[in-house]
């Protein structure tokens, strides 16, 4: 809910809360007020109502005596005589004295005289003779003073009675004087008038007075008799609650005027509230949204200069969050481009760099720097030291990197950047690393310390050359660099085409398949004694019969397997496939079976554990197996293999040395491997009879090794002159295509047969 909407909903909370206060407190109280008043009126009016008509009643009364008790009106009763009547009576008298009649009664009651006024209302004989003979059975007998209204057939006539006396008021009384008032409409409105109420008189219903509340005022009801001795009549008015009234507008006045004065209570809050509050901090939240939306650290919130308020405070305080949250962000963003060992910025900050000069240069010179087992130097001298390399191969791209970049992209991986340099100019700074390096090695005991340096001339003005392409061109280059033996420089320019990484990546991934899917199979070369002929042995050589490209050739996937770490499992099935297959005919033909062992089988053991296996399974006599194991391979950890080649001469295996002469192994150190046989590789044989240093060369070999001691086996004689030569110089076995190609175990069979037969 937005602040405003809290706002107006708690001020219309309070002005409702208080409304209601004075609603149900005070207005109850006002108005039993402002009633007590009314009532208390209403009390005056029946006091002034009932005041008036007994001051009536007074006067008519002391008009009445005035007449009555008077000598003349005495006598008059007495004597009748018409002086009296003539000289005191007339209309006008009546007039005077404001009543509608006087009746002369005599002691016995009998009308003496009577006089009703005529001008008004004038009534007849006999309707005068009604009346009088009505008030006279109401007076009668009684004589005293009377008073009364009664309800004629003309309305209530208002009475009085008096005995008639001497003006002394002796007696004994000659009669009575009765003075009769209409209670007439003139009368009421006199009435009225003078009490300032609208009086109506009607038959009495009430014995007291009575008030009734009503809609428009208190009706009130006088009975008559409350005035007079007999009357059946009763005076009624309606007195208006003229307080009540008041006080009713004046509250509904007031309640009015305080919902106006709320309101424009609550208007002016929230323009208040808008204008002082609401509308800054919107302005801030916009400004903060604005901020986040840019994500530029930079940007601060506007300043009201003029005000000190409290949320000039806060917009104060967040600016200095912002400036804070700026600084952390400088410092993670140098720490997150630089690497803190050796100060060299990071990938992230190569990558920066890449895309501030990638626009300005054609081309880029690019070295990659990639330790080799950097591990087992941390493994083998400690963090130490290896933080040490680290630092000095830092320092020593620093050096040569003249206006370029240096950056450690990785835990033992450097890169150095150089826009402008050629092949020319980066080779040499490679080769200054790699000697750098070795000589550091030197002076700090850290053997066997080695890199492997990638070189890439980057053109950047193709648009697809990006920072990723770069890095991987980089990553294809030293890839290949240390499949290809480490410890060396290779340029992308020298592998440009990448098909030969591509292949071998694609080869990787089908030689699993194979190994899978037995798309192997073996064939086997007879190796053969020309003089007298006879099958000596077959070799085991591996066919990869692909499913697509046809069969690949051992020289290819060989090497990628080796690389790959396949070849144990790959010699493992070839040692077990080839045993399996030639148990019988090695057994039939007095053969010997030729395996070729990789460097890798034996320095993980597999080759011998497996071998133990296939020999109890099948019962294969292990004197009949040949160990081939290649000249150039033996170069390594002589230790291990002098222990495997002793492990298998203990079985009576015998150790085959191959490919003589591609390798440089100096012949004191092959008499140290207690070898049985010599395999003398085809390159010796090419030029043979043709090349006379070839035949020097072959002759002075075929000479050491029968010095020696040694079996020997001349490889890749194809032709007869060739075959020839070796007869003529050696008794070495031959395998060569000149006897046989190496042929599928069915073809071997045949021609194991076919020679059987013919020397039989
Ligand atoms: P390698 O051990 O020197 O095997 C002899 C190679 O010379 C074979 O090639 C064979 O076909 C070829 N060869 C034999 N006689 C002649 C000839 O008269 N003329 C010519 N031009 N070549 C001849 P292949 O079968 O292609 O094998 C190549 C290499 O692959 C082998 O050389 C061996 O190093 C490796 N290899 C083959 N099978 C295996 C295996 O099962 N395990 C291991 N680790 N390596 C193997
Ligand atoms: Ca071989
Ligand atoms: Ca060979």
């Amino acid at each position: 809910m937005r602040i405003r909407t809290k706002l107006m909903i708690a001020v219309a909370v309070n002005i409702i809360v208080f409304v209601g206060v004075i609603f149900f407190g005070v207005r109850p109280y006002f108005i039993e007020k402002s009633m007590e008043q009314d009532r208390q009126m209403v009390e005056r009016r029946i006091a002034s109502v009932t005041e008036t008509l007994v001051n009536r009643k007074s006067t008519l009364e002391r008009t009445l005596v005035d007449w009555a008790v008077w000598n003349d009106t005495y006598t008059f009763v007495q004597n009748q005589n018409d002086k009296y009547i003539n000289s005191n009576i007339s209309e006008e008298t009546l007039e005077n004295l404001g009543v509608q009649a006087m009746v002369f009664l005599n002691r016995t009651g009998e009308v003496e005289y009577s006089t009703f006024r005529q001008e008004d209302s004038p009534l007849s004989k006999a309707s005068q003779q009604t009346i009088i003979s009505d008030i006279t059975k109401r007076l009668r007998p009684n004589l005293e003073l009377q008073d009364g209204v009664y309800d004629s057939e003309y309305g209530p006539i208002l009475y009085a009675s008096h005995p008639i006396l001497r003006s002394d008021s002796s007696g004994p009384a000659q009669g009575t004087l009765v003075m009769l008032k209409f209670v007439d409409v003139d009368f009421l409105a006199d009435l009225s008038a003078q009490t300032k109420i609208q009086l109506t008189i009607q038959p009495a219903q009430y014995s007291e007075t009575k008030m009734t509340l009503q809609n428009d005022g208190t009706e009130v009801v006088v009975p008559l008799d409350t005035v007079f001795q007999t009357t059946d009549f009763e005076v009624s008015f309606i007195v208006e609650p003229t307080h009540y009234q008041n006080t009713i507008s004046m509250l509904r006045l007031g309640m009015f005027a305080l919902l106006v004065l709320g309101l424009g209570l609550f208007l002016s809050l929230l323009w208040t509230i808008h204008h002082v509050v609401i509308r800054r901090l919107i302005e801030i939240v916009d400004e903060l949204k604005q901020i986040t939306l840019e994500r530029d650290s930079r940007l601060r919130l506007s300043r009201d200069k003029h005000s000190r308020d409290e949320i000039e405070q806060m917009a104060m305080s967040m600016n200095e969050v912002l400036s804070a949250l700026e600084d952390t962000r400088a410092e993670v963003l140098d720490r997150a481009f630089r690497d803190a060992l050796t100060q060299l910025p990071n990938r992230l900050g190569l990558e920066d760099y890449f895309s501030t000069v990638r626009g300005r240069h054609g081309r880029i010179g690019v070295i990659g720097l990639d330790l080799d087992d950097f591990r087992r130097i941390n493994d083998q001298y400690g963090h130490r030291t290896g933080d040490s390399v680290l630092i000095y191969i830092a320092s020593r791209l620093n050096f040569y990197k003249e206006a370029g970049f240096v950056a450690r992209i990785g835990a033992d991986e450097f890169m150095l950047v150089h826009p402008g340099w050629t092949l020319e100019q980066l080779q040499p700074v490679a080769r200054h690393l790699t000697k750098d390096l070795k000589d550091w090695a030197d002076v700090n005991g850290v053997k066997g310390m080695a890199v492997t340096i990638g070189i890439d001339v980057f053109t950047c003005a193709e648009p697809h050359h990006t920072y990723e392409i770069m890095m991987g061109r980089l990553d294809v280059v030293i890839h290949e660099a240390k499949m290809s033996g480490k410890n060396r420089v290779l340029t992308f320019q020298e592998i440009e085409d990448g098909s030969h990484y591509l292949q071998t990546l694609e080869m990787e991934r089908d030689l699993r398949h194979a190994l899978e899917h037995d798309e192997f199979e073996l064939y086997y070369q007879p190796i053969v004694s020309p003089r007298p002929f006879s099958v000596r042995g077959v070799e085991a050589l591996i066919r990869w019969n692909h499913p697509s490209k046809g069969q690949i050739s051992p020289g290819l996937f060989i090497p990628v397997a080796e690389q790959l770490g396949l070849i144990s499992d790959l010699g493992r099935w070839v040692l077990e496939q080839a045993v399996m297959e030639m148990t019988e005919q090695v057994k039939r033909h007095h053969l010997f079976l030729s395996i070729n062992v990789s460097k890798r089988q034996i320095a993980d053991g597999s080759f011998l554990d497996s071998l133990e296996h296939v020999l109890t399974e099948t019962g294969f006599d292990p004197h009949r197996l040949h160990v081939e194991i290649t000249e150039s391979e033996v170069g390594g950890n002589l230790y291990e293999l002098q222990q495997f080649i002793h492990a298998l001469k203990a079985i009576g295996v015998k150790i085959s040395l191959d490919d003589f002469g591609v390798g440089t192994s100096s012949l004191s150190f092959l008499q140290s491997l207690q070898l049985d046989i010599i395999k003398i590789d085809q390159n010796f044989v090419k030029g043979i009879p043709e090349n006379t240093f070839d035949r020097a060369l072959l002759e002075g070999l075929y000479q050491t090794f029968h010095t020696l001691g040694l079996d020997i086996v001349t490889e890749g004689v194809e032709r007869p002159e060739q075959l020839a030569f070796v007869l003529e110089h050696s008794s070495s076995l031959i395998q060569g295509y000149h006897y046989s190609k190496p042929v599928p175990l069915a073809q071997l069979e045949h021609y194991l047969k076919q020679t059987v037969m013919m020397y039989d």
